[in-house]
């Protein structure tokens, strides 16, 4: 498999460039419940944060307003210099630079895979088909699956469907890719093939954020783990200390749950 290359890779985006800024963020939805009560977290430019924690904790809420697709009630956030406020100029620059990736792939089945991924290039960017054709060949070269370009989502596996979803992703250039419980619907024999693309990526070093509880994949790519529990960043530290010497109890209770 092909390694990603991206500008970020250069060594003067090295320092410090804070990509993601979020202060004190409170949401409430809808029917009162207050999902966030005050999460903080500064990711820059290269590194690979893993966001765990136990299921309805706010992980997905959390992620999910990097790129407005959460409002919020309170807190501030930046992406990349850019406040995200209410103003849809900002909401459209931000989510031009912020890719996701789900559980579930969300691809379109009635389109081809080739398709899928030049969708928005063509739509969105204006990009000319055949501009958008080869960058979307390339990305599924990185991803290996080239051979499948013709194909329809149905007739690929699941681990091959996410592969596409990550391309189709990266053909919008993000600066930023959140993965939310990528690896969770599928079986177990293709964690590992979407696990090595996003590991490719983080080495390229794109800025990540993945909400994931694969251990290894956390020990091995991520720059730092963090614990969320009822709407709190409970801890967040090197992958070593996380693992080896958690603070909190509601980190070692959790880490005695999943390890
Ligand atoms: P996680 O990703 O950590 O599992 P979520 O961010 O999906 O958690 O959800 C956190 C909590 O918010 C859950 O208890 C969930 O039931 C609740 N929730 C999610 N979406 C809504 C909604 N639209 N209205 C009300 N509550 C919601
Ligand atoms: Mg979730």
């Amino acid at each position: 498999m092909a390694q990603f290359q991206t500008e970020s890779a250069t060594v003067e985006s090295r320092e410090a460039h804070p990509m993601i800024v979020a202060r004190n963020v409170e949401k409430w939805y809808d029917n009162g419940f207050h999902v966030l009560k005050g999460v903080t977290l500064t990711v820059n430019r290269g590194e690979v944060v893993v966001i765990m924690g136990p299921s309805g904790s706010g992980k997905s809420t959390f992620i999910r307003t990097f790129n407005a697709l959460e409002a919020y009630q309170k807190g501030a956030i930046a992406i990349d210099g850019i406040f995200l406020s209410h103003d849809l100029k900002n909401i459209e620059a931000i989510r031009r630079e912020v890719g996701m990736v789900f559980q579930q792939f969300n691809l379109f089945p009635h389109l081809t895979v080739l398709q899928n991924v030049t969708l928005a290039p063509i739509w969105v960017r204006r990009w000319p088909k055949a501009k958008a054709q080869d960058v979307a060949m390339q990305l599924l070269d990185r991803v290996g699956i080239l051979e499948q370009a013709h194909k329809f989502p149905g007739q690929l596996s699941g681990g091959q469907q996410q592969r596409v979803a990550i391309a189709r992703s990266l053909a919008m250039q993000p600066k930023i890719m959140l993965f939310d419980e990528p690896t969770s619907a599928l079986d177990p024999e293709m964690v590992r093939e979407v696990l090595d693309v996003m590991r490719n990526l983080a080495g390229s070093g794109m800025t990540m954020v993945c909400v994931t509880h694969e251990v290894g994949f956390a020990r091995e790519v991520a720059d730092r783990v963090a614990l969320m529990d009822a709407g709190m960043l409970v801890e967040e530290n090197t992958p070593n200390e996380f693992f080896k010497a958690p603070q909190e109890g509601r980190t070692k209770q959790f880490l005695s749950q999943i390890l």
